[in-house]
Order: structure tokens, then sequence, then C-alpha cells
């Protein structure tokens, strides 16, 4: 079993969001929970490590992204590719400069290219300037962020404060002419020792002409988009082969902590069709009672004929309310915490599909159910695939999940997601 490419994503949506991108490029996936302690679950092409060395500290970033490179290579990865944020997030000191460069001396390779385009989330790069839809990179709020303020939209500039490696451009003349006139502009760049060179996209046709200039490099350093031009250099063209998943089997159940608009119509939707739905209250969780038995007890007669759904899921009012009485920290992670609970008290209880809705709740859920490798399916909506996690997971049945960060999915979703995997 060889994995032709071998993916170290910044963090879990991300790696998500290559997954999905590489899967509809026609190669089989799988995403895994951190580096694994054991070998690959499945036959795949690709395998996407996520990590969440984003915004840590930047030595504890290489030995995690390190470790993740010594995994792949155990499982025979011919390429490598390091993900990071199509906002090209990072902090003075990374990690995408430190992370980069330690790959490149474990991989002993001279040259790599970095660029966060993804022309179809409006993320394109034109002479080394990143722009965020229609504008540059520091005039888009990420400016602001809490965690990684981005000032300044000049990739070559970001990247050289955080590298000692030379950084140069390969500017969106060559990559307009094809992969022959970049492989020249690469040969340029090598000549004057540059190592990371940035490079111009602003069209998914710019990806795929810059596919095959990369097949020969042992490190690829992008966010997502880069992915769709890869796939062709291995041999494989979209097919929907790649998404298959073990067939399904098993009972249906939705849980929601996620608070986020779309959330809230999805469960408005949801109960709106009659199907059954059951609402935590994190006030009572907080006094004490037990809410996760509860929560099961309701669940058990009705799940036996068809989806459930439990959730927290509420208005920004009543978070608020509830946040200042418990305290942000303290309520998210003590729902969290029930959510997850009640996640694994369902699939004791027979589900075998299950939808989870919001970022910070999957993660709980998917600790909670032991889960550290996932098999990416089709897309239910964009971003948001079909999982199925092997067989350890569930009591060695395996399970179907889907995982479903804030305003991702049409207000059918929790109905929707049953109908396509059926
Ligand atoms: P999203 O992807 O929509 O941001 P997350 O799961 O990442 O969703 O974050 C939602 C956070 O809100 C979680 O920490 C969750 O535990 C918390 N939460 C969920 N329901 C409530 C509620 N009713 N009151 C307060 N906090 C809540």
């Amino acid at each position: 079993m060889t994995v032709l490419l071998g993916c170290i994503a910044d963090d879990f949506t991300g790696a998500t969001d290559l997954a999905n991108n590489l899967v509809r490029a026609g190669m089989r996936v799988v995403q895994t929970i951190g580096v694994p302690q054991e070998p690959l679950a499945a036959e795949v092409d690709a395998v996407v490590v996520a990590l969440k060395s984003r915004t840590i500290a930047p030595g504890e970033a290489v030995a995690q992204s390190l470790d993740a490179l010594r995994w792949l290579q155990a499982q025979g990865a011919q390429q490598i590719y390091f993900k990071y944020c199509s906002t090209f997030d990072s902090t003075p000191e990374g990690n995408i400069g430190p992370v980069t460069e330690a790959l490149m001396d474990a991989l002993d390779t001279d040259l790599t290219i970095a660029t966060p385009a993804f022309p179809d989330n409006k993320r394109t790069v034109f002479k080394g300037y990143l722009f965020a839809g229609e504008v540059l990179l520091n005039e888009s709020g990420m400016q602001n962020h809490p965690l990684t303020p981005m000032t300044d939209a000049n990739l070559v500039r970001v990247l050289q404060a955080q590298t000692r490696r030379k950084v140069g451009l390969i500017d969106h003349v060559a990559v307009a002419q094809g992969p022959a006139a970049i492989g020249e502009r690469i040969a340029q760049l090598r000549a004057q020792g540059v190592g990371i060179a940035i490079v111009d996209a602003v069209s998914n046709d710019d990806l795929l002409r810059l596919g095959p200039a990369l097949a020969q490099m042992p490190l690829v350093t992008a966010g997502s988009g880069v992915a769709i031009g890869l796939a062709a250099n291995f041999g494989i063209a979209p097919s929907s082969a790649a998404s298959a998943l073990p067939a399904a089997s098993g009972l249906g159940a939705v849980v929601s902590g996620s608070c986020s608009l779309a959330t809230n119509r999805q469960v408005q939707h949801f109960i709106a069709s009659g199907r059954p739905a059951l609402a935590i209250d994190p006030l009572r969780i907080a006094a004490g009672v037990d809410v996760v038995a509860e929560a099961l007890a309701w669940a058990a007669p009705l799940v036996e004929s068809g989806p459930v759904l439990v959730y927290s899921t509420a208005e920004s009012g009543a978070v608020k309310s509830v946040q200042g009485r418990l305290g942000v920290e303290e309520a998210g992670a003590m729902v969290e915490r029930t959510i997850a609970a009640i996640a694994r008290g369902l699939v004791a209880q027979g589900v075998r599909q299950l939808v989870v809705a919001g970022g910070e709740t999957s993660g709980a859920c998917v600790q909670a159910l032991g889960i550290a490798q996932l098999q990416i399916g089709a897309q239910i909506d964009p971003g948001v695939p079909w999982c199925h996690a092997a067989a350890e997971a569930a009591g060695g049945t395996g399970l179907h999940i889907a995982l479903k960060s804030g305003n991702f999915g049409t207000d059918d979703f929790f109905s929707k997601a049953f109908t396509v995997i059926g």
C-alpha cells in the first residue's frame, strides 16, 4: 500500500478542505486526526494529517510537522504537501516559514513553492500580493485577526520575515504561459539562490497550468487550491469512484453545538419538518442535571424510526446570557463535553450515520468517539463531505460521520444529509 501524496495541514477544518479538493480531483483520501500511532487503515492515493499547529510556538510546530513527515514517509508518500490557510495566517515568527524550512531540510530539497491562492474561494495572488475577495489581505479584516493579524499583503515580504531561505516570485507572466515558462522561471530563481517561490494565480486555469511544473518537487506548500492541479501528475483524473465509501447502514442522528446563523436555520427547518428534536439547556447541565442520560432516554424509542436531533443551538441573545452566567470558555467546554457524550451514547444505541454541527463541537465528538482516521467521501454541500471512520470507532462496525462547521450547508442540511447517503 503506497500513498502518492502525503499532506500536513496546520488545522482541522483546513485539512478537510484540502481532502475535499483532492477527492474532487479524483484521489481517494484519508484524513487523520493528529499523527497516527498505527499504519494507514485504508488503501488511498493521498493522506492529510490534521495538526493544530497554526498558532503554537514555531519550535513545537516544526516538531509536530516533522513527526507527521516521518509517518507519511513510512506510508510511502512520494510527494509532500504542507497546507496552510488561504489567508496565509501566520505570526511574525511563523509558522509557515519555519515549518517549510524544516521540511525542506528533512527532504533535502533546495526549492519549493508557496501560494495560498484559491480562486474558488476568492483568494488570488497577483505580483506576489494576496487578495481576499476584491481587496488586499490587509484591508480584508484579517489585519484585525485576534491571533494572526495580517498587516501586509505582500507575501514575498511576509514570508521573507519568517525564513532564512531567500524568497522569490513566479509571477503571472510565467504562470499564464504554462508549465514550460514556469519551469524556466524556477530554473532562473534557483540560479539566484531562491529557496521558496511565491506563485501568482488568479484563476483555476493558473493552478492547472502550475500543476505539471510541480511534478518533480519533493515538497509543495500551499493553501488547498494547488491541490486541484496535482492529481493529474499521478495519472489520476476526476472520478466518482474516489469518493466511494463503504455502504451506509444503521440508524441516523444529528448533534449540534453550533450557534451560527446557518445552523439555527437548519435546526428550525428540521423541527418544522416534523422530525424529533430535543433542546439541551446549558443551565441545567451547570445545575448538575444528568442531561446526557435524559437525552439518551428520549432518543432511544424515537431513533428506531428515523433521524433524531439533539441540539444546544441557540440564538445569540440566549448564548450571551448563558455565557454571562457561566463564562464563555466554561459554557463552551461544558456544552461540548455534553454533546460529545450524547454522540457516544447515540452510537451505542446503534447510530451509524452521525451529523455533527459545529467546528469545536466536531473536534470534541471525534475525540470522544476515538476516531483517528476518516476516509473522505462525496460532499453533501460545499466543504462538508460524508466521511467514514474505520471499524474500531463505533464498537467494531465503523461509522459514517459528517462534520459541519458553522455557516456551511443549506437550510435542509440535517435531512438532506441522510437522503444523499441512502
Ligand atoms: P461553529 O462552527 O458554529 O462556530 P462551534 O462548535 O465551533 O460552532 O462553537 C460553538 C461553541 O458554542 C461551542 O464551544 C459550544 O459548546 C458552545 N455552545 C453551544 N451551545 C451553546 C449555548 N446554548 N450556550 C452557550 N454556548 C454554547
